[in-house]
C-alpha cells in the first residue's frame, strides 16, 4: 500500500488522550459513509491539533470546521475525508495539486498517500504556518507556493487530480487544463449560501464526466495574493 508512515519526531508529545480522540473520530468518519481505510488510517494518526491554535486544541478532534485565522477555517475531517477518497477511487494518483493549503492539513492528509503533492495559497502568512507544519512532519513530498491557486502551477502540469478547498462560482478554466485526460479533479462549486462538491473526471478525450458528491460549506475562492 502505498502510504508513507509519518516518522515518530510527528507523534512525539502526544498522549493517549489524543489517541483516543483520534480513534473515536475515525470511528465516526466511517459511521458517516467513509469508505477507504487507508485514508481513515491517515486522519486515525495525523496530529489535527499541530493545524490549529492551541487555544482550540480541545476542539482538533470534533468533527468540525475551526477557524485558523485571517478568516479562514480548516476543514470538517468528514469533508477532508470524502475529498480524499473520491480523488483516490479510480487509482492512486501520482502528482496532485491541491489550491487553498490554509491550515496544510488537507495537504498533509494527501501527501501520506500520494507521491507528490503541489499546493499554492493565496494568504503568505497561512502558507509560512503551513510550510512550518510541513517541515515539523518530516514530509518531503510537498511543494508549495504563495499564489493565486485559479492560476494553477503550470509549470509542474499535468496533474493526476486537483482539490479545491475553497469554492468559486465555476472550476477556473486554467486548472482543467492542467488536469491529465484521465485526471479526477474534486471542488466545492457554487455561492456562500449554496455550495455542491463536485467531481470531474477526463474521460482521455477532453470532456468531464461530472457527478454531484453532496451539499458541503467551504470558504470563498478568491481572485489575487493576500
Ligand atoms: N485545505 C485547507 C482549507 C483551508 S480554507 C486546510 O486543510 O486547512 C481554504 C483556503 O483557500 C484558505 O486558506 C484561502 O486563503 C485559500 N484560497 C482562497 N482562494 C484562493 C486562491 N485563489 N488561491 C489560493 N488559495 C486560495
Amino acid at each position: 500500500m502505498n502510504v508513507h508512515p509519518l516518522p515518530p519526531s510527528a507523534l512525539r508529545g502526544e498522549g493517549m488522550t489524543s489517541q483516543r480522540a483520534r480513534d473515536r473520530l475515525a470511528s465516526k468518519l466511517k459511521e458517516e459513509g467513509i469508505r477507504d481505510q487507508r485514508v481513515i488510517d491517515v486522519i486515525r494518526n495525523l496530529p489535527r491539533h499541530h493545524f490549529i491554535d492551541q487555544a482550540l486544541h480541545s476542539r482538533a478532534y470534533e468533527n468540525t470546521a475551526l477557524p485558523i485565522g485571517h478568516g479562514q477555517t480548516i476543514s470538517q475531517p468528514w469533508v477532508v475525508a470524502r475529498m480524499t477518497e473520491a480523488l483516490l477511487e479510480f487509482g492512486m494518483p501520482q502528482k496532485v495539486l491541491e489550491v487553498g493549503t490554509g491550515s496544510g492539513y488537507q495537504a498533509v492528509v494527501l501527501a501520506s498517500l500520494v507521491p507528490q503533492l503541489f499546493t499554492v495559497e493565496r494568504i503568505e502568512e497561512l502558507l509560512r504556518q503551513a510550510r512550518r507544519r510541513f517541515r515539523q512532519l518530516g514530509l518531503n513530498n510537498i511543494r508549495s507556493r504563495h499564489d493565486d491557486g485559479k492560476l494553477g502551477w503550470p509549470d509542474e502540469a499535468p496533474f493526476d487530480a486537483i482539490i479545491l478547498t475553497a469554492a468559486g462560482d465555476a472550476i477556473p478554466t486554467q486548472l482543467l487544463d492542467q488536469l491529465s485526460p484521465t485526471g479526477v479533479l474534486v471542488a466545492p462549486v457554487g455561492s456562500p449560501s449554496s455550495q455542491m462538491l463536485i467531481r470531474l473526471r477526463g474521460d482521455g478525450q477532453g470532456d468531464f464526466i461530472q457527478e454531484e458528491l453532496g451539499a458541503v460549506s467551504f470558504v470563498p475562492l478568491l481572485g489575487g495574493i493576500g
